[in-house]
């Protein structure tokens, strides 16, 4: 990688994107950060670690913005070196009751979002000969979970994105992998009753949910050069409960 290493996360707002905002920033990279709207707590916190950063606000369901994403990436920094897809949203109801627009929601963000990122990505980094592409599955995507029928369908497509392009990318130096998060203490998390927490506790090996570090710590591994010969991986940080 180039002595200037750049990383572009989607939905770094908050939670898990933002934890690897900063996890990145520690290990040397500038940062473009997106998400839909600014966020003054996080805004003041990357000010005070004195983060190289840059924010665009817009939604990854958007071709266009995303399209503008990467061209404001390449006018500040000149190349981009790591994509992490991590904007994702949940839409939960049972199947039946599930509404077209809940599916079409969660689609639009979690795969086309994808999708769009990807398709910028893969042509920045096939010029440039190098990159990382990680993105944020879930361990949903592996398992399934009752009343998330659009949101695991979303999330083990990234899967499938993830194999496929780490098979046409490779040859040209770029490497694509996923992590599957199990349960992460986050606002998306934070809606889930007591009861189902304690429930879902007692599934976990580990007994305990997850931190947003424990998932920045491996996206900081993939992104690093000590993870140069792993390529369509889907990793899961589940506190065991994948196995
Ligand atoms: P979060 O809701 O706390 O943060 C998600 C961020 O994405 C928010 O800041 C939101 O504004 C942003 N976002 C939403 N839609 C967007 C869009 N269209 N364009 C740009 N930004 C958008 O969620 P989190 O818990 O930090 O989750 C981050 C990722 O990890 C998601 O992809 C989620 O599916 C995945 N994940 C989370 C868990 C968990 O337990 N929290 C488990 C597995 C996977």
């Amino acid at each position: 990688m180039s002595e200037i290493k750049v990383a572009l996360i989607t939905g770094a707002n908050r939670g898990i994107g933002f934890q690897i905002a900063k996890t990145l920033a520690k290990s040397g990279f500038k940062l473009l950060l997106n998400d839909l709207n600014p966020n003054e707590e996080s805004l003041a916190e990357l000010k005070k670690l004195e983060v190289e950063h840059e924010f665009s606000y817009g939604d990854v369901s958007s071709p266009a913005y995303v399209e503008e994403l990467f061209a404001l990436c390449g006018e500040k920094y000149g190349r981009i070196d790591v994509v992490v897809n991590n904007a994702g949203i949940t839409r939960d109801n049972l199947i039946i009751r599930m509404s077209e627009e809940e599916f079409d929601q969660v689609i639009a963000v979690n795969l086309k979002g994808v999708f769009n990122v990807m398709k910028e990505a893969a042509a920045k980094m096939l010029k440039q000969r190098s990159g990382r592409i990680i993105s944020i599955s879930s361990i949903v995507g592996l398992r399934g979970n009752p009343g998330q029928v659009n949101y695991s369908a979303s999330k083990g497509a990234v899967i499938a994105m993830t194999k496929t392009l780490a098979k046409e990318l490779a040859s040209r130096g770029i490497l694509v992998n996923a992590v599957a998060p199990g349960f992460i203490e986050t606002e998306m998390t934070a809606v889930l009753p007591e009861k189902a927490i304690t429930e879902l506790k007692g599934q976990i090996p580990l007994k305990k949910l997850g931190s947003t570090q424990d998932i920045a710590d491996i996206v900081d591994f993939l992104a690093s050069d000590r993870a140069g010969y792993i390529t369509g991986q889907i990793i899961s940080v589940d506190g065991g409960m994948n196995i």
